[in-house]
């Protein structure tokens, strides 16, 4: 079991977790979907925790391919900046944790990268900061896209007991 903690002051940010075996895909069938905040089901179960190879958020790179665009995250839809599909360059090994399970961060000052539709889409950069102050992570809660807690895999690190 694992627990995770704020970098700069050490508080802890989750309970003792365990690991799954994959990562799991988002789901994207609209059913699936919350009626009252159309968040998708949390992509981890709560109690648990994965690392995502894939790189999350900014900085952004134009797509080699701009005639069959890939999703600019993995787990998001495609995007385009301006006329041109950007792909994600950002941090790789982001822990993918419920949100619940981190339920003291709270959004940064002025709702920054916390823009969306529903909830913040988290492809801005960072947009939860630990009791300190610290950013920590970076929610997904939108009416697209999955419905997951990034943990910064510098400004948090593992314990385990
Ligand atoms: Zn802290
Ligand atoms: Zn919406």
């Amino acid at each position: 079991m694992i627990v995770f903690l704020c970098s700069k002051c050490g508080t802890t940010i989750t309970p003792e977790l365990a690991e799954l075996a994959a990562v799991p895909d988002v789901s994207d069938n609209e059913h699936d979907r919350d009626k009252e905040t159309r968040r998708a089901p949390s992509s981890v179960p709560r109690g648990h925790y994965v690392i995502d190879p894939e790189p999350w958020g900014p900085l952004y790179a134009v797509q080699d391919d701009q005639e069959t665009p890939k999703p600019a995250n993995a787990r998001g839809p495609v995007v385009s900046h301006g006329e041109v599909f950007v792909i994600s360059a950002g941090t790789r090994h982001t822990v993918l944790v419920h949100p619940d399970d981190a339920a003291d961060l709270q959004p940064l000052p002025n709702g920054e990268n916390s823009r969306g539709c529903c909830g913040p889409t988290g492809d801005e950069g960072l947009n939860r900061a630990c009791t300190c102050g610290a950013p920590v992570a970076t929610l997904a809660a939108d009416c697209f896209g999955p419905y997951e807690l990034h943990l910064d895999p510098v400004r948090t690190y593992a314990f385990s007991q």
